[in-house]
């Protein structure tokens, strides 16, 4: 890629992605791959006047060695001294800049389980050192193609020239074109009045119907908001997009209250592996009964990975004629994925939907009926011919879809 183009999304990265403020430190977590576009971006956060910018490696050739290689208690095993580094991040809230380059098949041959088994036990260490960061600081997660992750979307073509291929399908979408930020403002203020409409709605539930069998109800938190594009922090006031590129509109909904089936319209691409073409039905707001003509065996396994796997964290409204859809490409990828139509999470859910969210504790939030689990995984169900039809809480049909696109 030219370089004044990797030095223009370096910018979007860092202005319009984390918005790293004047004294600010930045953590930058990058493949290996990617040295280049990490130099213009740490150069762009010292332009900010970043204080300091660490850069922390990756690899997965290398993750995976290790993975197959130990053990699931040496795995398990947290030094005290990245405890140490986490409550340091804690106290400092530097901004968090992830790079994302991963080949979908980077842990394809590796023991499922035993993955499974070692984050479950890492979750109980790392979540509380999580969740007291939690809407404190700023994030974006952007990509940039690995060698491997571009052959994975463009099979046929060589590796020079599928990275060429992804690197401009990754900056058409992030809207990474003559001038990012002018674009960037133009769409924050698109997703925030569709956001705002949604939010004046005061919807009790939506109902979801399409011709591939979907037929579902969930229902929404009454104090939680719809939110689109950039987030502010709380404290601080900054302004930032925690995802590049971003679609949707998305609220969490009342864990433990959806009803019916939902078909999947794209493959889910998890642990490396593929589940396509499946079917998740709810009761109670449970996933109850999942059915898949491949994966299926994954599919169960996530939804019993602990109590809240099974419930829904998320519900996400995108066009189908989205920029992502219209490239026609599977990205394999969640941030492009999930951009490319409107999709469900199981999962945890996300608390800064509620309204003034930071008047309450955890377990507040939780009862108003935020679903936690340790995992959030998204899956697309947006269809040419979706509706989607809003019942509010004063007993009016509002049409929200139709035939896959906003119907206002
Ligand atoms: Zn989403």
């Amino acid at each position: 890629m030219k370089k004044s183009v990797l030095k223009k999304y370096a910018n979007l990265i860092v202005k319009v992605g984390a918005n790293v403020q004047k004294g600010q430190d930045v953590i930058v977590v990058a493949d290996v791959d990617q040295e280049q576009l990490v130099t213009y971006v740490v150069e762009e956060c010292y332009k900010a006047k970043a204080n300091a910018v660490e850069v922390r490696w990756q690899s997965d050739k290398v993750a995976k060695v290790i993975y197959k290689k130990e053990s699931i208690k040496s795995l398990s095993y947290v030094p005290t001294w990245k405890i140490e580094r986490e409550k340091e991040v804690n106290k400092k809230l530097p901004c968090l800049i992830y790079i994302e380059s991963s080949d979908p098949d980077a842990l394809k041959g590796v023991n499922q389980a035993k993955l499974a088994q070692v984050s479950k036990n890492l979750f109980p260490v790392f979540k509380p050192l999580r969740d007291e960061r939690e809407n404190k600081y700023q994030w974006v997660v952007v990509g940039a193609p690995s060698k491997a992750w571009a052959k994975k979307v463009f099979p046929k073509l060589s590796s020079k020239k599928a990275v060429e291929a992804l690197w401009d399908a990754i900056l058409k979408t992030s809207r990474c074109g003559d001038d990012p930020i002018k674009a960037w403002d133009e769409h924050n203020k698109d997703l925030a009045n569709r956001s705002s409409y949604l939010n004046s709605l005061n919807l009790d539930y939506l109902h979801y119907e399409s011709s591939n069998g979907t037929n579902f109800k969930v229902w929404l938190i009454p104090d939680a908001n719809f939110l689109a594009g950039g987030e502010r922090i709380i404290h601080s006031g900054v302004y930032f997009n925690p995802n590049i590129p971003t679609e949707e509109c998305f609220t969490s909904p009342i864990s433990g209250k959806a009803e019916g089936i939902v078909y999947s319209s794209k493959p889910l691409s998890y642990q490396g592996e593929l589940i396509e073409n499946f079917s998740v039905k709810f009761k109670d707001g449970k996933a109850v009964e999942v059915h898949a003509e491949k994966g299926e065996h994954l599919l169960k396994e996530m939804i019993a990975m602990d109590e809240g796997a099974c419930k829904l964290g998320e519900v996400a409204l995108v066009s189908f004629d989205s920029p992502i859809n219209n490239t026609g490409l599977l990205f394999y990828n969640t941030l492009y994925d999930e951009n490319a139509a409107c999709h469900l999470a199981l999962g945890k859910g996300f608390e800064n939907t509620i309204k003034d969210y930071g008047k309450y504790t955890k377990e507040e939030l939780k009862a108003k009926g935020i679903n936690d689990s340790s995992i959030h995984v998204d899956f697309m169900i947006g269809s040419k011919d979706l509706n989607i039809t809003g019942y509010t809480r004063d007993g009016k049909k509002v049409a929200i879809f139709k035939n896959g696109n906003w119907a206002f």
